[in-house]
């Protein structure tokens, strides 16, 4: 399979093969033909799949071919976090050089008035976060009626974070007539309500279920004490040469800290959670992209969506409450074919969130003890401790399932790569 026989005209093409790009993925090879044809699309898919050129393309296409040129957006894409809005807007500007169509993007955080003035010089693609949008069209400064298609990316996401109301509302404000393509990592009874209520006769397109992508990705467990992670880290980022890596901590106050030990260990190394300003975010993030930082500190909700190309390592420096967290997190190596590793650092007081992620994954994650670094009876003590006074509760008898020194009798264990203390 290759794009040129998707339909897609030679420009897009072009654009296409200047991204590097030469083989469609799943979604896009099922997608684009069925978007091009003006069908609603009901997508199974999660990001790392190319769902973005997935619709991106084929609705560049229309809307270059369509004689209607008025001023007003012809397509509005949703999501539920502004940096995805500003990658999907970046995506969108990139495949469709040359075909003349203006895209603006979106989202709270930043000033509204160099938005006001972008809408106001006629725009064909509209890359929204719905809070922001929903303030322009309560100022009159969008203009929604023109909407020839809708299109909701991340749409579990969205409603996870809330956003229903907000959907809702701008739906309202949408045309009845129009094409609609919803895209979700997963069905769940809330998304299905969604799509009864948006979609007509939707195309079902899934592709590779959400624990896939953890297929390609290199997963060790290195049992560690609570004190010991920071040092521990820094020593795998420096001895074992790391490139470029995600770390994700549990905490806004966790991913300073760990920032700046970094910093002071000589790694260049920057955080961003929701406490920062969109401003701040974006800089952290373009320093990234650009290889001025090597690592990368950020929280679950902050690193959302987050498409960074070729990254080599995710590290869990706190393992994520929820199971599937894990799984978002470390889809963000091993990406479009690439491999990657992710590492989790995991003391005493976190084994127990380790069985869900197992079960979730369906399979064990390797375990590996770094020489100098296994935990000791010591650090359980005062995870167990920590972990007391975080919870109110002694959980003394209660699930904390501490496997000494992380050697489970289930789990597989990586020897002979014991590294020099
Ligand atoms: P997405 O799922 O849209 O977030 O895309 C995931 C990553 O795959 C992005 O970094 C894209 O640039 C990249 N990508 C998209 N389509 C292709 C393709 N056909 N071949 C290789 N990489 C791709």
């Amino acid at each position: 399979m290759s794009f040129n026989n998707l339909g897609l005209m030679p420009e897009l093409i072009k654009n296409v093969a200047a991204q590097g790009y030469t083989i469609p993925t799943p979604i896009q090879s099922q997608a684009i033909p069925v978007v091009l044809e003006g069908r609603d699309v009901m997508g199974g898919a999660q990001t790392g799949t190319g769902k973005t050129a997935a619709f991106a393309l084929p609705v560049l296409q229309k809307l270059s071919q369509s004689k209607n040129r008025s001023r007003r957006p012809r397509c509005l894409v949703l999501t539920p976090t502004r940096e995805l809005a500003a990658q999907v807007g970046a995506s969108m500007i990139d495949y469709g050089v040359g075909l003349h169509l203006k895209t603006a993007i979106i989202f709270g955080g930043v000033g509204i008035n160099p938005q006001i003035s972008a809408l106001r010089r006629g725009v064909d693609i509209l890359v929204a976060t719905p809070g922001r949008l929903l303030d322009h069209a309560g100022q009159r400064t969008v203009d929604l009626s023109g909407i020839e298609i809708l299109i909701l990316d991340e749409a579990d996401r969205m409603l996870d974070m809330g956003f229903i109301h907000d959907i809702k509302k701008v739906l309202a404000l949408l045309p009845a007539k129009r094409q609609n393509l919803l895209f979700s990592a997963t069905y769940s009874g809330e998304i299905r309500r969604l799509a009864d209520g948006l979609l007509n006769q939707p195309e079902f397109i899934e592709v590779a279920r959400r624990n896939t992508a953890a297929e390609k990705v290199d997963q060790v467990v290195h049992p560690v004490g609570l004190k010991a992670k920071k040092e521990l880290l820094a020593k795998l980022i420096t001895e074992d040469e790391w490139g470029q890596a995600l770390v994700f901590t549990r905490t806004k106050h966790g991913a300073n800290r760990l920032a700046t030990y970094l910093e002071k260990q000589g790694i260049e190394a920057a955080a961003i959670h929701g406490n920062k300003s969109q401003t701040a975010r974006t800089r952290a993030l373009s320093d990234f992209k650009k290889g001025k930082v090597q690592v990368l500190v950020a929280t679950d909700i902050a690193a959302r969506g987050l498409d960074i190309e070729k990254l080599p390592h995710v590290v869990n420096f706190d393992l994520p409450n929820v199971a599937e967290d894990y799984v978002h997190r470390i889809g963000r190596t091993g990406r479009a074919g690439l491999s990657g590793s992710a590492v989790s650092l995991v003391s005493a007081d976190e084994e127990k969130l380790l069985r869900p992620i197992e079960r979730l994954l369906g399979r064990s994650i390797p375990v590996e003890n770094i020489d100098g670094f296994s935990r000791n009876p010591a650090d359980v003590n005062e995870e167990t401790f920590v972990n007391f006074r975080r919870d109110g509760r002694n959980k003394r008898g209660g699930g904390n399932r501490y496997r000494g020194n992380g050697r489970s009798g289930s789990r597989p264990q990586v020897s002979g790569r014991r590294r020099a203390a």
